[in-house]
């Protein structure tokens, strides 16, 4: 079967590419290894940020400035009022506050949290201070950046273009038929009955986030192109309100709080910023002391009695840079026929996406009998998101109510 292009992995980037794909009248298809969204999408906290980690770390440079325009983009998808149309992704909240702490760092850097960002927080009054936010210091600020719940949003573009997504087993079988290295002509997918499907494309997109060390070594490309960031992030969940925000603290987000409810309608937080960065030399139990106490302090009006903790660590994959720190951007490397693709942010899929496009170009045109058959292919679950694995949760409590 001809393909104008064959994507693997279905995150953010590989799901997004492929619905602008066929909006666009090409004949593309997804392979997904595991479940859709296994990695970082699903394990994300669904923030539709506009660049204020950027801006507070003064790197809202020209390359990043795209990050600025996202909140807007996707609020329009959100609504059904552009496409892809993801009115059928759970908006968990439509803003998030900003607050601080005592010190004077956090002082600065809720300054700078409102300078050069398109949508920029407004103070609320004392009156509409949410009750977890009671004997924070200072003005608390609301931004517009949706959250969103990325199993939802994964499920949305799935079901939208469900017949041209796959499930194949990558270690057993794929097979690749290289011209040179990076020019692929041939990939033969295999299942467990013996079935086996071979596709021709003209490109090969590599979505696939930590994934593509793999993949890129299977085809003879280099791995050192990428460079793994990971994190150590905190959930607890119990009697909680449902709350979205940032504690500011010079350049950095103290904590990064996103709210959720688990299959049993309890709600969840998960808890990232700075403490899912210095998590990762702790252990879970450690982690969740620290974090516990770091809470204690950023939010003293939260009753932490009865709550119960859990943590899951997760790497950030992405394009190198110099001495491992975040790239500016997303980034696209172009090698033969291959494309590999690094998004850095869930909310660059939109411009990741738009950039790929004009690399495509219209070769391959399906029968009825070969949609069919990609239709009838197995097709891959959602993952589930980090508080339904229940190994996540397997920690002592270590605060008991008196
Ligand atoms: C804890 C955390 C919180 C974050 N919060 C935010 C946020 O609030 N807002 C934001 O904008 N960004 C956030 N990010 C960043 C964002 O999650 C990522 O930039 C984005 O999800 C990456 O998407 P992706 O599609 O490139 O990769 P992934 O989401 O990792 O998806 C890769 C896919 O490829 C599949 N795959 C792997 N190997 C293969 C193979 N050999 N063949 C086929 N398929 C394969 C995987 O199963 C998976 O489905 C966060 C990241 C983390 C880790």
């Amino acid at each position: 079967m001809r393909c104008d292009a064959v994507i693997f992995g279905g995150g953010i980037a590989g799901l997004w590419l492929l619905d602008e794909c066929r909006r666009g009248g090409y004949s593309v298809v997804l392979l997904e290894n595991r479940a859709l969204g296994s990695g970082q999408t699903v394990a994300s906290q669904g923030i539709i940020h506009g660049g204020l980690k950027y801006t507070l770390s003064g790197m809202l440079t020209k390359s990043a400035a795209n990050i600025s325009e996202m909140p807007l983009v996707w609020r329009e998808c959100f609504a059904g009022q552009s496409e892809p149309d993801l009115s059928d992704t759970t908006i968990r909240s439509n803003y998030c506050y900003l607050w601080r702490t005592q010190s004077l760092t956090s002082r600065l850097g809720m300054i700078g949290a409102k300078v050069g960002l398109r949508v920029a927080p407004e103070n609320i009054s004392a009156n509409d201070v949410p009750p977890v936010l009671k004997g924070c210091p200072g003005t608390v600020a609301k931004l517009e950046e949706q959250v969103m719940s990325p199993p939802s949003l994964i499920a949305n573009l799935y079901e939208r273009n469900r017949d041209v997504i796959l499930k194949y087993n990558a270690q057993t079988g794929c097979e690749f038929q290289t011209g040179k290295p990076s020019q692929i002509e041939q990939i033969t997918i295999t299942t467990e009955k013996g079935e086996s499907l071979k596709l021709m494309p003209s490109r090969v997109i590599f979505t696939a986030g930590k994934g593509n060390a793999t993949l890129r070594e299977q085809v003879g490309l280099s791995t050192s192109a990428m460079q793994l960031r990971p994190l150590h992030m905190v959930m607890v969940r119990g009697n909680l309100p449902e709350f979205n925000g940032h504690c500011i603290d010079g350049s950095k987000t103290r904590v990064t709080i996103t709210s959720d409810r688990d299959i049993r309608g309890q709600t969840i937080w998960q808890i990232g910023g700075q403490v899912s960065e210095v998590g990762v030399e702790m252990t879970a139990d450690e982690l969740i002391a620290h974090t516990q106490q770091e809470l204690s302090e950023v939010l003293p009006a939260l009753d932490q009695d009865r709550l119960e903790w859990g943590t899951y660590r997760v790497d950030r994959a992405e394009r190198k840079t110099g001495g491992g720190k975040r790239p500016e951007s997303f980034a696209i490397k172009s090698e033969g026929n291959t494309l590999t693709v690094w998004p850095t942010k869930l909310v660059l899929a939109p411009v990741v996406a738009a950039a790929i496009l004009p690399k495509i170009t219209y070769d391959a045109t399906w029968s009825n009998q070969e949609q069919q058959t990609l239709a009838a292919w197995g097709k891959p679950p959602v993952a589930l998101p980090p508080w339904e694995v229940p190994g996540n949760w397997s920690h002592r409590p270590l605060r008991k109510s008196a």
